[in-house]
């Protein structure tokens, strides 16, 4: 007898947002089971349920711990694989849910940003032999000392890869309320359009700056292990995304999309000495903090005797970075620091930029014509990345999108 395909399907908050989007869900499982399929589901929780319980957990405590953190917002994910399982028995089909001390997804002991270290199969496969469906909570894992973690915020895409990458699975079915990846995010640019195929390497870079349809680590398990993403609605049977390994085609296209980073700041110390041991004090205190720094730009002047420097960090580091600073400048006579409690970030991605020169030309063109001032640029293999201030993010994407003509199924991308 040929072996059964596996298929892992992943439902986000909005796709289970009411009993009727539940059952829906359950329908589609079913369909994919009656194709001869074995099926995994993953699900997060319902609708707005993680936001509801972290507000909850402020208006409790200024500071909740994070271990108690994790034992709060796992409750999301309990709901809605418990009820995604009676869906499934009303329909008819046989379905176990399972939390992931049940499975044994077993994590490191960050709490609220745990990493993924080992899945157990003996569990899944059992019920899977037995013709079950089988729910698996989003989000969610447990230490070796048996303690609840969660994986960071959106990571039930990494749940729903990374069991389709242990489980060897054909498939990993993300179901959103977007028919897809688009060239942006088509609530803020709503003539983006949708990308039928994207390499990983591109999904990744979007991820990282800040194009939230994917959690980053998804793609990385999808990647290191072969298994071909396919981001879709869950209200629709139309195709969404593949996001799989590059093609030659690919790299035709310079830019595939643009991304807006709105939760950053940005610091600027002007005039301190030039003086290599002074840089990296600075970064060391910094990184004592665990503060992740970005974008560093330097200038040097008077004769090398001064110097200018600018990074980019995460937002909610704005104050803790502020402090170190602030002492520094004290300590050792920097002219002046400039704090940018929030500035935003728009990214140029594609795999064609190694390709494709001018890119870079293109997208300051495009700030600039729309007298939009860039604070620090970076850039890497396939991305490249411009700082300005907050108020000008919205419209910065814009003008990016629009001048590599994004929305164009036809001029898409090109730096000419
Ligand atoms: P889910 O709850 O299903 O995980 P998310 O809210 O995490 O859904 O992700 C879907 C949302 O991602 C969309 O509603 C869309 O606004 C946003 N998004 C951001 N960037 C993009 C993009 N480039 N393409 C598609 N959607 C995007
Ligand atoms: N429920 C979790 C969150 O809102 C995980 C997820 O939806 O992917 O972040
Ligand atoms: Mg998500």
């Amino acid at each position: 007898m040929p072996s059964m395909g596996l298929i892992v399907q992943k439902f986000g908050g909005t796709s289970v947002g009411d009993a009727q989007k539940i059952h829906r869900a359950a329908r589609r499982a079913i369909r994919a089971k009656l194709h001869g399929q074995r099926v995994v589901m993953v699900v997060s929780a319902m609708g707005r349920t993680t936001d509801k319980l972290v507000a909850l957990a402020r208006e409790v405590s200024s500071t909740p711990p994070k271990r108690e953190l994790d034992v709060l917002l796992t409750t999301g994910e309990q709901v809605s694989i418990a009820l995604m399982a009676m869906a499934i028995h009303e329909g008819g089909h046989e379905a176990i849910s399972l939390t992931a001390a049940q499975l044994g997804l077993m994590t490191d002991s960050v709490h609220t940003r745990a990493r993924i270290q080992r899945i157990e199969r003996q569990r899944l496969e059992r019920e899977l032999e037995k013709g079950r469906i089988v729910i698996v909570a989003g989000f969610q894992g447990i230490d070796q000392a048996g303690e609840i973690t969660t994986l960071g915020r959106g990571a039930s895409d990494t749940t729903a890869a990374a069991l389709a990458a242990v489980l060897r699975a054909d498939a990993c079915e993300i179901y959103t309320d977007v028919d897809g990846v688009y060239t942006a995010d088509p609530r803020l640019v709503p003539n983006a359009r949708k990308i039928d195929r994207i390499s990983y390497d591109e999904m990744l870079e979007m991820a990282a700056a800040g194009a939230g349809v994917m959690h980053a680590r998804a793609i990385e398990f999808g990647m290191r292990f072969s298994v071909p993403i396919h981001v879709r609605s869950s209200l629709t049977d139309v195709h969404g995304t593949m996001i799989m390994t590059e093609t030659q085609g690919m790299e035709a296209i310079a830019i595939r999309s643009v991304t807006l980073r709105e939760d950053l700041a940005a610091i600027f110390i002007i005039g301190m000495s030039n003086d290599p041991g002074l840089v990296s004090t600075l970064f060391s205190e910094i990184a004592k903090h665990n503060i992740v720094v970005d974008d560093i730009i330097r200038n040097i002047y008077d004769n090398g005797q001064r110097a200018n420097i600018g990074f980019v960090i995460p937002a909610e580091s704005s104050a803790v970075a502020r402090e170190v600073t602030d002492r520094l400048a004290k300590e050792h006579g920097f002219q002046s620091v400039e704090h940018h409690s929030r500035v935003s970030k728009v990214s140029a991605i594609g795999v064609g930029m190694r390709s494709h020169s001018g890119v870079a030309a293109k997208m300051f063109q495009a700030l600039s014509d729309a007298g939009i001032e860039i604070h620090t640029i970076s850039t890497s293999e396939i991305v490249i990345g411009c700082v300005v201030s907050s108020g000008d993010g919205p419209r910065a994407l814009t003008a990016v999108h629009d001048a590599f003509e994004l929305s164009n199924p036809n001029g898409a991308g090109d730096a000419t």
